[in-house]
C-alpha cells in the first residue's frame, strides 16, 4: 500500500494549538469532546456486523490535549478501546483513556456476555453506567453482537453517534 508522507505541519490544528496554548503549564487536560468547537472533528469509532455474524471494531483518537510526554493512550490498545471477537461483541470507546485502560472496558464489555451471559445491551450499560463510574471514568461507546444487535451507551452529557441496520437508522447526540 503506498502512503504520503506529509510535513508536520499538514498536521496542524488551529483549535487544538489555542487548547494547548491555554492549559500547557498546568496539570489539566482536554480531549476533544470536553470543549465545544464549531467542526465536531475528532474521535472516531466504527462496528460493523457483516450477513454471516463476522464483527469488527476500528478507532481512532482525536487525541487529549496537554497529555504527559510519553503518554499511551487506550485507542489502540486491544480490550481497553477497542476489541472484536465473533463470540461476543466488537467494541470502540472514547473519553478518558486512563480510565478505560485501568477497566478494561472492550474486553470488560465482552467478558459479561461470555461469563455472564449478560446480552450485548446490559453488558454495555453495566460497563458504562456502573463499572466505569465507580472509577472515576467518562465516556462512551459503540458495539454489536454477532446478531447485528447494538449499543451505544455513554456516561457523558452527550455523544455524536449514528447506526444502521436493515430495520433502523439512528443518529442521535444526546440521550433519548
Ligand atoms: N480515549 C482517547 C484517549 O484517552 C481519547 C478519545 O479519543 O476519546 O487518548
Amino acid at each position: 500500500m503506498q502512503v504520503d508522507l506529509m510535513d508536520d505541519a499538514y498536521f496542524f490544528d488551529q483549535f487544538r494549538y489555542d487548547q494547548w496554548q491555554r492549559i500547557k503549564d498546568t496539570t489539566h487536560f482536554q480531549l476533544d469532546h470536553s470543549a465545544t468547537k464549531k467542526n465536531k472533528i475528532g474521535t472516531v469509532g466504527a462496528v460493523a456486523c457483516d450477513q454471516q455474524g463476522n464483527i469488527a471494531a476500528a478507532t481512532s483518537t482525536g487525541g487529549m490535549t496537554n497529555k504527559r510526554w510519553g503518554r499511551i493512550g487506550d485507542s489502540a490498545v486491544v480490550g481497553a478501546g477497542i476489541y472484536a471477537n465473533n463470540h461476543t461483541c466488537a467494541v470502540s470507546c472514547t473519553g478518558s483513556g486512563e480510565y478505560f485502560l485501568r477497566g478494561v472496558v472492550a474486553y470488560d464489555v465482552a467478558c459479561l456476555m461470555e461469563y455472564k451471559d449478560y446480552s450485548l445491551e446490559q453488558a454495555c450499560r453495566e460497563v458504562i453506567g456502573q463499572r466505569l463510574l465507580r472509577i472515576g471514568g467518562d465516556g462512551g461507546l459503540v458495539a454489536v453482537d454477532g446478531q447485528g444487535n447494538i449499543s451505544m451507551p455513554f456516561n457523558t452529557e452527550g455523544m455524536y453517534r449514528a447506526s444502521k441496520s436493515p430495520d433502523h437508522e439512528i443518529i442521535a447526540i444526546y440521550s433519548e
